[in-house]
Order: C-alpha cells, then sequence, then structure tokens
C-alpha cells in the first residue's frame, strides 16, 4: 500500500484531471466499526444493513489473519483491523491520520509505486508482492492487493489493502540472492543481472561497466574499532555507495569489504567517470562510526563490456585486475582496465613513448624543499618526475605513472629517477651542502629481490667515486604498497639501512591509526599525508589523527614531516605540536633546479 504513500509521489485522486476510473464491480466494504469514520455514508449506502450485521462484519473484519488497512483518497489511514496490528506491530493509533508510507521499507524504486498507481487508475485495483518495515525496524515481505472503492451517495473514493505476511518463505529466497549486511544483492545475483544485462546492452549498442570497489585499509578499521564498528561502517558505506549510483546501476557485495558496481547504458565508457566521481566524492564525507569520525576511500577497478570482454567471468577478472592496479597506485584511485582495444591502444601507445622519452632525455627532476618546523631550514628535497612532453608540455607523474604499472618501465623509471637523484646529491655533498634527497620508489621497486644490491649498484654506476655507505638518500615507500607485504617491505628497508640508505613511509594515516607495524618497519621517517594537515583546523578528529602520529612517531625515534602544508596557521600548529619537517605548497611548490638554488639563498625567515 506504499503507492498511496510514498512522499512526493502524485495522488491521482489529486493530480488528476480525469475522474477516477470505477473499479469493475461496486465493491461493498467489509467494515467494522466504522460508523466513526465512514458509518453514516455506509449505512446510508446500504439501507437495508441492520446493526446486527454491521456488529457481524466488524467481528470478522478483526477476525481474518490477514492485514486490512483502509485509507481515505489521500491515502490516510482511516481504520485497519487487529491483523494489521499483529503483523506491523504498529497500533491503531499510531496510524489513524497517517499514509502507509510509515511502513515503508525503502526497497522500491519510483517505477514500482508508478506501475501500483497505473494499475489502481486504469482498473481501480492492483495486486503485488512489496517490502515493508514492522514498527520493531524488521523488514516484512507481503502479498498486498489494493481496492479503489467508491462509498456513499456521493461516492467517496477510498483505498482497501488486503495484506499478508509473507516473510518467510520470502526470507530464504531473499537471502540466498542478498547480503544480509548490507541488504545489497550477493555475488550470485550480481552475475544473474550482468548475465542478462549483456545481450541488452549488445542490442542497444551501448557498454557496460563492471567495477570491482574494495575500501582502502578496511582491514586495519576493523582490527582497531571492532568487528562490529566494522560491520556498521561497511553499512553506511553501502548505503552511500548505493545513493551515489543511478537508479538503473546495481550495487552488489561480494564479501568482506569487496563490491561490484554494474553501470549498464553507457554510451562511451567514459561516461562511468561522474558517476564513480560521485561514489569516491560520497565515501569521502566523513562517517561517523561509534562516537568516532573517520574517513573511508577505495580503489576501483573498472573493465568495459564489449572491450574489455564480453561474459561476465572475463570481464569480472578484468575488473579485479585493474582494481590491483589501483590499490599498487596508493588509496582512492580508478584504474581502467588495459584490455579495452580502444583504451589499449592509448595505453600502449603511451608506454612506447615513454620508454623512447627515457632513452630521449625528456624526463626532468622537479625538487620541493622539506623545512625544519622550527627554523623554515631547508633540510632537504624531494625528487618527483617530470615529463617533458615534446607536444603535450610537462607533464606531472599522475598524467603518465599510472600506465607504467606492471610493465617493465615501472622499474626503470625509477632507476632512472634514482640514478639522476644520486648525482645530484654526490654534487651537492662534494660543494660542501647537506641536503637530504628523497625519492620515491614504485611498489614493483620495493619488491625487487635485491633492493639493498640494485641501489648500492646504481649509486656506483652515478657516483663512482663514492664509498658507501652514501648518507642522504632517502626512499619514500606508499604506506600501503609497505603494508602488502610486512615482512618482505622490512627486510628490504632493513637491507637498504646498512648502506646508509633511509627509508620514509609516504602518505602515512589513511583513515587509520595502526602505528604497531611500525616495530617491524625500520623506517626513519612518517610523512603524514596531505589530506590531514588540510582538514586539521576544521576537523577535530584530524587534528588528534595528527597529533597522536607525531607522538607516537617520536616514542619510536621517527622523524615526521607534514606533507601539503599550504597555510602559515597548518605551519604553527604543526610545529607546536612537535611535528619536525613541513613540505608544502605554503613552502615551496616543487621546482626546477635552476630555481632551487635561488629559492636556497632565500632568508630562511621569510620562507612563509
Ligand atoms: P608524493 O610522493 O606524496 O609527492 C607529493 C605530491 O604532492 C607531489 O605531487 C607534490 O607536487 C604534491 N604537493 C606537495 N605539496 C603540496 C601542497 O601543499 N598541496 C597540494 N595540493 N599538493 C602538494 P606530484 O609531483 O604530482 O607527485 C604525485 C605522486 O606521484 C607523488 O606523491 C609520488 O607518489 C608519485 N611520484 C612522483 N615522482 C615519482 C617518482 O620519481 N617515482 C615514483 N615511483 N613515484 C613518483
Ligand atoms: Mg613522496
Ligand atoms: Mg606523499
Amino acid at each position: 500500500m506504499n503507492a498511496v504513500i510514498q512522499p512526493g509521489m502524485p495522488s491521482p485522486a489529486i493530480n488528476d484531471s480525469e475522474p477516477p476510473a470505477q473499479p469493475e464491480a461496486c465493491c461493498v466494504i467489509p467494515l467494522p466499526a466504522m460508523r466513526s469514520v465512514v458509518g453514516d455514508t455506509l449505512a446510508d449506502g446500504c439501507p437495508c444493513m441492520a446493526e446486527e450485521r454491521l456488529q457481524l462484519i466488524a467481528s470478522v473484519f478483526n477476525a481474518t489473519s490477514d492485514g486490512i488497512v483502509i485509507t481515505d483518497q489521500d491515502a490516510r489511514i482511516l481504520e485497519i483491523n487487529d491483523a494489521f496490528t499483529a503483523i506491523t506491530g504498529y497500533s491503531r493509533s499510531q496510524v489513524l491520520g497517517h499514509t502507509p508510507a510509515l511502513l515503508s521499507s525503502g526497497r522500491h524504486g519510483p517505477d514500482f509505486f508508478l506501475g501500483m498507481w497505473e494499475g489502481l487508475r486504469t482498473t481501480g485495483a492492483w495486486e503485488g508482492e512489496i517490502w515493508n518495515r514492522r514498527a520493531n525496524g524488521e523488514l516484512v515481505a507481503e502479498v498486498l492487493r489494493i481496492q479503489a472503492v467508491h462509498v456513499g451517495r456521493d461516492a467517496r473514493l477510498h483505498y482497501v489493502g488486503v495484506f499478508r505476511d509473507i516473510t518467510s518463505g520470502k526470507q530464504q529466497e531473499w537471502l540466498a540472492r542478498h547480503d544480509a549486511l548490507t541488504e545489497l544483492p550477493n555475488r550470485a545475483m550480481a552475475l544473474e543481472a550482468l548475465q542478462s544485462l549483456l545481450p541488452l546492452a549488445q542490442r542497444q549498442g551501448q557498454q557496460l561497466a563492471v567495477c570491482h570497489l574494495d575500501f582502502d585499509g578496511f582491514m586495519a578499521v576493523n582490527e582497531a574499532m571492532g568487528p562490529a564498528q566494522g560491520d556498521a561502517l561497511l553499512r553506511t558505506a553501502a548505503a552511500r555507495v548505493r545513493q551515489a549510483v543511478r537508479s538503473s546501476d546495481m550495487v552488489a557485495r561480494f564479501g568482506g569489504d569487496e563490491f561490484m558496481l554494474l553501470l549498464g547504458g553507457l554510451d562511451t565508457g567514459s561516461a562511468a567517470v561522474p558517476v564513480l566521481e560521485r561514489v569516491q566524492h560520497a565515501l569521502a564525507q566523513p562517517h561517523t562510526v561509534g562516537g568516532e569520525s573517520l574517513r573511508l576511500s577505495a580503489s576501483i577497478g573498472v573493465a568495459l563490456y564489449p572491450g574489455d570482454g564480453m561474459a561476465p567471468e572475463p570481464l569480472l577478472r578484468a575488473a579485479d585486475q585493474a582494481m590491483y592496479r589501483a590499490k599498487q597506485l596508493g588509496k582512492n584511485r580508478v584504474c581502467w582496465s588495459g584490455q579495452g582495444s580502444e583504451r589499449q591502444a592509448v595505453h600502449d601507445a603511451l608506454l612506447q613513448e615513454l620508454g623512447q622519452a627515457l632513452q630521449a632525455g625528456e624526463m626532468c627532476l622537479h625538487y620541493q624543499p622539506k623545512v625544519c618546523a622550527r627554523t623554515r631550514r631547508c633540510l632537504g628535497v624531494e625528487a618527483l618526475v617530470r615529463w617533458q612532453h615534446p607536444r603535450r608540455g610537462l607533464l606531472p607523474p599522475g598524467a603518465f605513472l599510472p600506465a607504467v604499472i606492471g610493465t617493465p618501465l615501472e622499474v626503470a623509471l625509477d632507476r632512472w629517477v634514482l640514478r639522476e637523484a644520486v648525482v645530484q646529491l654526490v654534487r651537492w655533498r662534494n660543494q660542501g651542502c647537506e641536503l637530504t634527497v628523497a625519492v620515491n620508489v614504485s611498489p614493483a621497486t620495493l619488491a625487487l629481490p635485491d633492493l639493498a644490491g640494485t641501489v648500492a649498484a646504481i649509486v656506483r654506476e652515478a657516483a663512482p667515486h663514492q664509498v658507501l655507505p652514501l648518507e642522504g638518500l632517502e626512499l619514500e615507500v606508499l604506506e600501503t604498497a609497505a603494508l602488502q607485504d610486512l615482512e618482505a617491505a622490512g627486510r628490504a628497508i632493513e637491507a637498504c639501512a646498512r648502506q646508509g640508505i633511509a627509508f620514509a613511509l609516504d602518505d602515512f594515516g589513511t583513515g587509520y591509526l595502526s602505528l604497531s607495524y611500525l616495530q617491524r618497519l625500520p623506517v626513519n621517517t612518517l610523512k603524514i599525508d596531505r589530506s590531514f594537515v588540510a582538514s586539521m583546523l576544521e576537523r577535530r578528529g584530524d587534528l588528534h589523527i595528527v597529533r597522536a602520529v607525531i607522538g607516537l612517531a617520536a616514542a619510536f625515534g621517527v622523524t615526521t614531516v607534514a606533507e601539503g602544508v599550504e597555510t602559515v596557521e597548518q605551519a604553527h600548529v604543526l610545529a607546536d605540536m612537535g611535528c619536525h619537517e613541513l613540505q608544502g605548497y605554503g613552502i615551496a611548490r616543487p621546482m626546477p633546479l635552476s630555481q632551487l638554488e635561488t629559492w636556497l639563498h632565500k632568508d630562511p625567515a621569510q620562507r612563509m
């Protein structure tokens, strides 16, 4: 009976200029103590009806095991029977005057109710299955028949709904196809939906995006907050994803923190981009769980039908692989499957060009200073790669790094950057300048079987007269990359430390706080992710996180660097909290070597 009900739903009785269609046969409503409701009308309409018959009908009305609800033409409830209360848990006084929207489960979209209205308008009746919610919040499945009836001399329109509780049978059927925690479709149902959507997409000449979404660092949240809070977070996050996509899209939970999004009706693959951006934006808003505010992001891998596969399994595999690549890039990333023919061509061309660019000397380094939080003296620089593209101009790493992930160029590029950075470091050292140089290394480089040996070989090649250990070189690894294999990362970092090469954990603190693994990762520096720095003055929770990271890092004897410092106020607060170093546009943007040398001569007191 939700039709009469959905807030904002047009009421046919109100909005239709046409008079409502008469039901086929005039229906006598078996109404009980309805004198108070329609009593006179009823008695007037049926003069033969004696008081005794009314009482008899009233007892039948209440004795039936089916729930009955009677509303006026605006869907306001006029009367219910006892079974209504037994099924829904709502008493008569709780529902009279309300619309059946009170029972709404939120499970049905506007199409469902439009269909219901259409039935009532054209035939005067509607019958079907509906999910409602009991007073205690439980879902209830009902078989419902609604009949439009006209009562009394003025033939006033009423609706009579008769329903039966079919929850237990439905629940079994429903559970087989849904995830009980989030109430989203499960893997089985999603695969069925995908299977049936493929021929439709083919007929309509449209594309379909299969997206594998996996929350970043969810395991750590679960461990830190406990499974009950973890479940609560999954529920709210799932609801946000569901709301962010279009009503025709499907969101399914595959288990754990893995979800699948099925975006259909796409004229081009890029039509999926705004939908995925909405999903990322919705997830990025703070989540309040157990009184704590925390943030969540997701890595998303996208495969397109027909480019990346013609059947559900290959499409899911391609989306999985793309998601894996997204994880390797850090957090909150979207990666597209490389198999799509159009995309593959662009990808291949880019890789080929990049390979040549490395040879042709089109790659260059920009340096971003890191300064002492108290004195603003420059302590070191971070080397950031750029591509001076002959046609497209200076490209930031975001424009080409995603393409190299998983290819041999990933390590080749890191080797090139490392060589350049070491040459510069040794040059500075020879000039008596004590700046440190930090170099970002990709997950593939971190996973090399002998990273320390590789770095030593590069140092020997770049600076033949240099004797190891090489002071002043620092390698930055993404926190997410180190976490992929904590033991192996720990071994690689230790071996490098023996050669005087320091390590920093980059983009540290991705919405959860798990410093316990610092014991197993002998890093020298934590770089606090710039998202925390950006919001710490507005959000008390983020300020607490930054303070906790600085405090715990100090306890471990680890240096803290705040990334993304843009304002004087941020710099002051960070220095007061004991953060050692600052980096960010507020101090200096990444710049080519020539500009850096001028910048280094600036008075430190004027560096912000
Ligand atoms: P990252 O290592 O966290 O580097 C810092 C990034 O944040 C840089 O972007 C920098 O320009 C930007 N940034 C610094 N201060 C601010 C600020 O105050 N506000 C804002 N909004 N941004 C700021 P960039 O150069 O585009 O590099 C992006 C990422 O690409 C780096 O993040 C790093 O993960 C990766 N990357 C850069 N160079 C290399 C490289 O040579 N090798 C590898 N493997 N990865 C690299
Ligand atoms: Mg970095
Ligand atoms: Mg960083």
